[in-house]
Formats: structure tokens, C-alpha cells, sequence
């Protein structure tokens, strides 16, 4: 069995493995490059296999550093089949065709600065009719648990991550060797989603590491300065910003705002999910409770919906969105992206983040180069669409929404799946070294940090 890491080595995104076994080629992921430019500049290299030889993709979730390079894979050949969850399948629909809107129009950005040096830009990635021909690809869906049968009797089975709605780890048993993919593994405790399920026993596991040098506060202490934030905020007249991936995190703070909302402990104000995206992802996971943990499922199974409460407005169109800017103060709004790259966030921040008596609550990671991560970072100015603006909104940081496991958690995932080989992938350069010797210190296990394109036998 080789392995080639071709993404998420020594860095977290571009989740991206090819396993080449007994007559088969499979990927596991195939996710988009983001962060600074250079890395991103990445998903124009070409692909270390040909897309027309591989087999199989078995996609972990519908994240875009894992999902988002899909269409092009298709587009350069690939004719094989994507196997993953249902809520996988549904929810990578909804997040491929965001992305390329948002490849068409940053493409045609740069055509229009690049014509005006009299150069040329590269083209979109991918395109909507790109991601409908991926789309086609989805053939097979299976549920957790359930063994499905690959080409020469390799065998995969999905369990259940814990990380987002429908994502998984993955056990892909061939040539007689069990090898388990972490996928991105969950925290404990969250609302909504289950506990990442146990591992079962693998001879190489590639395990993901985001958090591996870290241990995350309790979800419980993190709603505690969540509603902080909003009572000091909204007490004193000012709008919230809550930079929210449209995934899995907003209908988590949402679920919270409700559970706040319903005991009567949420001051006075409205609530905006001024996001398409995040409505259409909230929308899929209404359909899928049973993918819920005990909890979630007991809260949706009474009414009201805690997708549908009383202060919260859904605001679809760029003109609801801009209204917002013209109401009075004292409103909590909800807007992508997570790590304020782009969307609709970035006006909100225009007219926020300069004024002491806002805030904004980050309820998510920051990618190193991102505007988020200046901001935490303490940055006292940030550039938005081209003007300085001041960071003088109250800048709150919640870490226990994380979706990423963190140290005690993977050590303990780690020491059950018992592996002989392992090997270190998403994860950050210290990270990674942190989380290897730490692997070594306490599980004795000699941990690999994989690099971008090496191949490894196994
Ligand atoms: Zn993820």
C-alpha cells in the first residue's frame, strides 16, 4: 500500500491522500487550498496523479478544504465515483455551488485589474456547470457503519466523526491491512452533532492535528462568554458581529441563542443570519435529526424550531443585508466568512469594527493570514475593500465551539486505534512538532509529520 500526502501536510487545508492498493487508486478528499497566496496558488498546480486513473474518492465531509477541488478533478478527467454520507452529499451541493460563484467573480476581478496592466488573469477554477458534472459523481451514500464493498475486495466503512453534520472517519480495509483516516475529528459535548465514535484498531492511521498542541475550554464555559459578550455589548446599544462558518458553527451558535432565548436570558434585540449559504445549510439540517446527538434530537422534536425563534430574521438578498446598516444599534448579526476573508461580513465590519460600543465574538479557528487572525492577533488597523479602518469593537474570542478535537481527545482516539504507522497531517508547522513529541512522550509512538507530495509504502 503507498500513500502520497497531496494536500493538509504541514498545513491545515487541501485535505487530500491518494492510497494506491492492489489495482485501485482511491482519494480520500479532495479539498481546496486556502490561507495566504502562496499556498492557495496550490490549487492551480497540477494534481501528483492523473484524475482519469483514479477509482474512487471517499470524502470525509463537505468542508471546502476537504470537498472543494472536486469539480476540477472531475473537469481534468476523473470518471470514477465520490463515496460519502447522506448529509454529505446534500450538504457538498449546496457548498461547491458557493464556491464557484465565488471563483467566477473573484476570476472576473482580477481579469478586470489584470486587463487594465494589459496582462491576462487565469481563469475560475471551476464553474456552476463544473460543479453540477462533479455532482454526478456522487453515486454511492452510505450511513455509518455500514461496510461497503470497493473493487478488488477492499472494503470501506464511514463512522462517525463528530465534527460536522455527515462528516466521518474512514476505514478502508485492503490487501489485508486496516488503514483509518481521522477525516477532521469532533470535540466532545457540542451541540447538535454526537461524539466523535471510537476508532476501531488500524495498522496506519493518518490522523488530522489542528489542535493537536491544545486543550479547549468547555462548551459551557464558552456559551458563558458568548452571552457575556452579547449582554455587555448589546446593554450598552452596540451590534455583536459574529463571524460564523456557514456550517455546522452558526446552526451551533444559533441552537445556543435559542436554548439562551427560550430560558428568557437573551437581552432584548434581533437576531440576522445574513447568510444564503448558512440558510441553505440550516435548511438541510432540519432534514437530518437523526444524525442529531440525544439532545439535539429531544430539542427538535418539540416545537418552536430552534431554526425559527421569535428574534432571529434570515435576510437572503444583498438589500435586506445592506438594511441592516441602517437600523438602530443593539442587534446580534450572524455573517460569513468564518475567518473574514470575504462575504458579507466584511461591510458589517466596515461599519462596526471602529466604533468602541460593538463587538466582535469569534466563535471559530483563525487561519494564520487571514483578516481574523489579524484581528484577534490584536491588530489595531485592518485593511477592508481598501481603506484602514480601526479595530476599536470589543474583540472576543470563544474557543470552545471548536469542531476540532483537541489534545486529550486525539491522544485518546490515537491510543485506541492503536496504529504501527501514523502519520501527522492537518495541522500547522508547531503544531505538529508539539503534537509528535507529545504522541511520543506519552503513547510511545514514533509519529511521522507527513510532507506535501511524499509518497510513504506501508
Ligand atoms: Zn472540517
Amino acid at each position: 500500500m503507498r500513500i502520497t500526502f497531496c494536500g493538509a501536510a504541514q498545513t491545515v487545508t487541501g485535505s487530500c491522500h491518494l492510497v494506491e492498493t492492489e489495482g485501485l487508486r482511491i482519494l480520500l478528499d479532495c479539498g481546496l487550498f486556502q490561507g495566504h497566496k502562496e499556498v492557495e496558488n496550490r490549487n492551480r498546480s497540477a494534481f501528483p496523479f492523473k484524475p482519469a486513473e483514479i477509482d474512487v474518492v471517499l470524502l470525509s465531509h463537505a468542508h471546502l478544504d476537504h470537498v472543494g477541488l472536486i469539480p476540477r478533478l472531475v473537469k481534468e478527467g476523473f470518471g470514477g465515483e465520490v463515496v460519502t454520507t447522506p448529509p454529505t452529499a446534500e450538504i457538498a451541493k449546496v457548498i461547491l455551488t458557493d464556491s464557484a460563484h465565488i471563483q467566477v467573480e473573484e476570476a472576473s476581478y482580477r481579469a478586470r485589474k489584470a486587463r487594465r496592466l494589459g496582462e491576462e488573469a487565469p481563469p475560475p477554477l471551476y464553474d456552476v456547470g463544473d460543479v453540477l458534472d462533479s455532482l454526478d459523481t456522487f453515486r454511492r451514500r452510505v450511513p455509518y457503519g455500514k461496510p461497503l464493498s470497493l473493487k478488488n475486495g477492499a472494503e470501506v466503512v464511514f463512522h462517525d466523526a463528530g465534527h460536522i453534520l455527515g462528516s466521518a472517519t474512514i476505514e478502508l480495509r485492503a490487501e489485508g491491512k486496516t488503514l483509518l483516516f481521522s477525516g477532521d475529528l469532533g470535540n466532545r459535548h457540542r451541540p447538535i452533532v454526537r461524539d466523535p465514535s471510537d476508532p476501531p484498531r488500524a495498522d496506519v492511521v493518518l490522523v488530522e492535528s489542528t489542535y493537536g498542541n491544545r486543550r479547549h475550554r468547555s462548551i459551557e464555559e464558552s456559551v458563558a462568554e458568548l452571552k457575556e459578550a452579547i449582554d455587555v455589548v448589546i446593554g450598552r446599544g452596540g451590534n455583536l458581529l459574529i463571524p460564523s462558518f456557514a456550517l455546522e458553527r452558526t446552526q451551533e451558535v444559533l441552537y445556543e441563542l435559542f436554548c439562551l432565548w427560550q430560558k428568557q436570558e437573551l437581552p432584548k434585540c434581533k437576531i440576522f443570519l445574513d447568510s444564503p449559504l448558512a440558510i441553505a445549510t440550516t435548511r438541510i439540517f432540519a432534514r437530518y435529526p437523526g444524525y442529531f446527538d440525544k439532545e439535539g434530537r429531544e430539542v427538535f422534536s418539540h416545537s418552536p424550531n430552534p431554526f425559527r425563534f421569535p428574534p432571529l430574521h434570515y435576510t437572503q438578498t444583498t438589500e435586506e443585508s445592506k438594511r441592516i446598516n441602517a437600523l438602530p444599534e443593539g442587534n446580534i448579526i450572524i455573517a460569513g466568512s468564518g475567518m473574514c476573508t470575504g462575504g458579507r461580513i466584511i461591510h458589517h465590519l466596515r461599519h462596526n469594527l471602529w466604533r468602541e460600543e460593538c463587538g466582535v465574538a469569534f466563535v471559530g479557528y483563525q487561519a494564520r493570514g487571514t483578516r481574523g487572525r489579524a484581528i484577534v492577533d490584536g491588530a489595531k488597523r485592518v485593511n477592508i475593500f481598501g481603506e484602514e479602518t480601526a479595530v476599536r469593537a470589543q474583540i472576543c474570542t470563544v474557543n470552545g465551539f471548536s469542531a476540532h478535537a483537541d489534545q486529550p481527545i486525539l491522544l485518546d482516539w490515537l491510543k485506541k486505534a492503536d496504529p504501527e504507522h501514523l502519520f501527522l497531517v492537518h495541522g500547522e508547522e508547531e503544531t505538529l512538532a508539539d503534537f509528535k513529541q507529545v504522541i511520543s512522550d506519552t503513547l510511545h509512538v514514533d509519529a511521522q509529520i507527513a510532507a506535501w507530495q511524499q509518497s510513504v509504502d506501508v
